[in-house]
């Protein structure tokens, strides 16, 4: 839910460097912030059998997909050849880091351990990363015209909403507690205000990154959907079930990005 086009003007007025900086900051801090809230259904939630767990599996890869969705489509936008060579990227670092995390048979995460705890991990690592390539798209932005700015801060603030509840969704069933997850998820936004200042203050050197940035993201989850949700989804539930569920949330979160946020 990116888009990096912009407005023309050059570096703007010294003057109001100061103000921007924190402008920048405080927009990227509150998008972070956001994904928190995705977690909170849970509070009401309060245990899920594994029929359901399945079902969660397969709302989350379905709002995984969809999010990767908009990373390959803004990155082919800009550089369809940069976006293949960061999935690329995406792909064998997500691979490796699953590897070295199979040997941490010891690893505790998010109250979790065993197989749950490197799953969760796993999520929150990938979904992490990806704030970095959306980090970098927000103070992008800024760089150019301030109504592009708002725009593409309000669509990550709110798209960030169901990606902490896809953070939950894998988490809560397992056993972290809701609290607990919603500080992950809101931690998994963190890089989005970390990347964003920087990124503003030289929009000319990160610029070209973007598509790469958004290509590993993409790479990343398109890989953690298939490898380690769909499979987890197929376990106790009907794969036909399954099937339409990923579907339906994933066709939600598209009609949530394109008719309510650009409607
Ligand atoms: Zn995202």
């Amino acid at each position: 839910m990116l888009r990096t086009d912009r407005g023309g003007t050059g570096g703007g007025a010294r003057v109001a460097i100061e103000t921007s900086i924190l402008t920048v900051f405080t927009a990227a801090m509150l998008t972070a912030l956001a994904t928190g809230l995705g977690a909170l259904p849970f509070l009401f939630l309060k245990t899920l059998d594994r029929y359901w767990v399945s079902i969660a599996n397969a709302i989350a890869g379905g709002l995984m997909l969809a999010a990767t969705h908009s990373l390959v489509a803004e990155g082919v936008a800009i550089s369809p050849e940069r976006l293949i060579l960061g999935m690329l990227i995406g792909l064998a670092a997500i691979v490796a880091a699953k590897s070295w995390l199979d040997e941490k048979t010891e690893l505790d995460f998010a109250q979790l351990g065993g197989l749950d705890a490197r799953k969760a991990f796993l999520i929150v690592a990938v979904m992490t990363a990806h704030s970095f390539a959306e980090g970098v798209g927000v103070g992008v932005s800024f760089g150019g015209s301030g109504e592009l700015a708002t725009f593409i801060t309000a669509a990550i603030a709110v798209h960030n909403i169901p990606e902490g509840l896809a953070i939950a969704l894998v988490l809560v069933p397992r056993g972290t507690p809701v609290l607990v997850a919603a500080a992950w998820a809101v931690f998994s936004s963190l890089p989005q205000p970390i990347a964003a200042v920087p990124a503003y203050l030289a929009v000319e050197h990160f610029a070209p990154f973007l598509p790469v940035g958004f290509g590993i993201a993409a790479g990343a989850m398109i890989w953690m959907v298939f490898s380690e949700l769909i499979p987890d989804a197929n376990k106790n539930a009907p794969t036909g079930t399954v099937g339409i569920v990923v579907t339906l949330s994933f066709t939600a979160m598209i009609g949530f990005q394109y008719l309510v946020l650009k409607g």
